[in-house]
């Protein structure tokens, strides 16, 4: 709610007030929209770099696969996937400690396609009110047609984080792109464009859950913009704060759910107040309190912290020093044992190998029991051509002599120098009559 608005001439008081955090005199607009831009940039472009061909960030539905930095995590690997989950949330969790809503303010792909959704709003000269947009019609389509673009164009770049961009690119032009993309596609593209269209603002003050799960995050210390007590008195009441303000609160009301903490409101008080050669009165702050840096210090923020730094370095660990490949060897289900005219035992096995590397290689699959009895490999074992990160099924029969108690062999992987990459293990169990 906006209190009164009536201009009137500042108290002369000192200069020299002091607060701990915001000793800037300087604007911080331009900081906060190179921010958003660059963060912005980021998630747009970060599909397209592909050093040495990996993904940096890719989620590969066929495979199961999450790609990570050039590293491939199979679903089976789910510990890592949960570690990589529980990282991500923690980081999330400890930033909106700290900063409260800075994220949404200065880096969140949602304000920043806001802001240009409004800049070319009012470019068109359309005049921006609650969501709304009023002016001449066919002023209103020409802005309606680009947030059109910039619907699909965020929408495409979800599903670039699905489908490597130059993969999504071919198919969509040579007409090969699923339904099932092309319907995930123009539902994004409808709901995206419904919001850049309608909703906006809205979605960060009503529905973006991150802001209420803020409310229940900050603390005494948590990063705040205000315009603190001591300094109400010197408010000329311009309300150019007001006017700055995308969210459409009065800062001067004290601290509000739906302020995204993007210093708007600070630059234009700033700015009022140099023509009176006075400092602004909203600061960013410690909490309310105006508390020292080292309250950033506290139980919360050092345990959410640790727990960040074991997560990762446990995460970083597993996926370093795991080995370039797996095995898994299961007993057929579609396949009895029998006994051949040789008198030997067939036993019909499926495996999965998984080559995790970043090269193609060739593996082979060898077999040995815990005894001296021999066992050998029937179907294709060796000579296994394996693409970076396939994952390749291989049905085969390994022959022993008949099983009168129930003994374990143990299959080898092994790359083409004969080194050992992974072993499983199974129970041949002799032959049902
Ligand atoms: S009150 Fe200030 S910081 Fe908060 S949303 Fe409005 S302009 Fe941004
Ligand atoms: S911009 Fe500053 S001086 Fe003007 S109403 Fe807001 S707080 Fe008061």
């Amino acid at each position: 709610m906006a209190g009164v608005c009536r201009q009137r001439r500042p108290l002369s008081l000192p200069m020299s007030r002091t607060h701990n955090i915001d000793k800037l005199s300087g604007f911080l607009g331009p900081w906060r929209k190179t921010f958003q831009w660059l963060s912005t940039l980021l998630i747009l472009l970060l599909p397209w770099f592909q050093p040495g061909g990996k993904s940096l960030l890719r989620i590969d539905v066929p495979t199961l696969s999450l790609h990570l930095f050039g590293q491939v995590l199979r679903i089976e690997e789910l510990f890592l996937f949960l570690l990589f989950c529980l990282a991500f949330s923690i980081a999330f969790l400890l930033i909106t400690l700290l900063s409260g809503r800075v994220w949404c303010g200065w880096a969140c792909p949602q304000t920043t396609w806001n802001d240009l959704a409004e800049w070319f709003a009012r470019v068109m000269k359309l005049e921006v009110r609650h969501n709304r947009l009023k002016g001449a019609v066919w002023r209103k389509t020409v802005v309606q047609l680009f947030y059109l673009f910039l619907a699909a164009l965020v929408a495409a770049n979800l599903i670039w984080y699905f489908i490597e961009p130059r993969r999504f690119f071919t198919n969509l032009f040579s007409g090969e792109l699923p339904f099932g993309i092309w319907l995930t596609l123009l539902c994004l593209m409808l709901t995206i464009f419904l919001d850049l269209s309608f909703i906006r603002r809205l979605m960060c003050k009503e529905f973006c859950p991150y802001g209420r799960i803020q409310t229940a995050l900050v603390d005494e210390a948590t990063l705040t913009l205000q315009m603190p007590e001591s300094e109400k008195e010197r408010c000329i009441e311009c309300c150019s704060c007001i006017a700055s303000c995308p969210m459409e609160i009065d800062i001067r009301q004290g601290l509000q759910v739906e302020c995204i903490n993007c210093g708007r409101c600070l630059d234009a008080c700033r700015k009022v107040m140099r023509s009176y050669q006075q400092p602004g009165l909203i600061r960013y702050t410690l909490g309310i309190d105006d508390l020292p840096i080292k309250s950033l210090f506290n139980p919360r923020s050092i345990t959410l912290l640790l727990a960040f730094l074991v997560i990762n370095f446990v995460l970083f660990f597993s996926i370093f020093t795991r080995t370039d490949a797996s095995l898994k060897i299961a007993v057929s289900h579609t396949a009895e044992s029998r006994i051949l005219k040789s008198g030997k035992q067939a036993t019909f096995f499926n495996a999965w190998i998984n080559n995790r590397g970043t090269h193609a290689a060739i593996y082979q699959l060898s077999a040995r029991t815990l005894t001296s009895d021999k066992v050998e490999l029937k179907g294709q074992t060796d000579q296994l051509d394996m693409s970076a990160g396939q994952n390749r099924k291989v049905d085969f029969v390994l022959v022993s002599p008949p099983a009168r108690e129930p003994f374990v062999v143990e299959f080898v992987l092994l790359d083409q120098k004969e080194q050992q990459l992974a072993v499983a293990e199974a129970l041949i169990s002799p032959v049902r009559d």
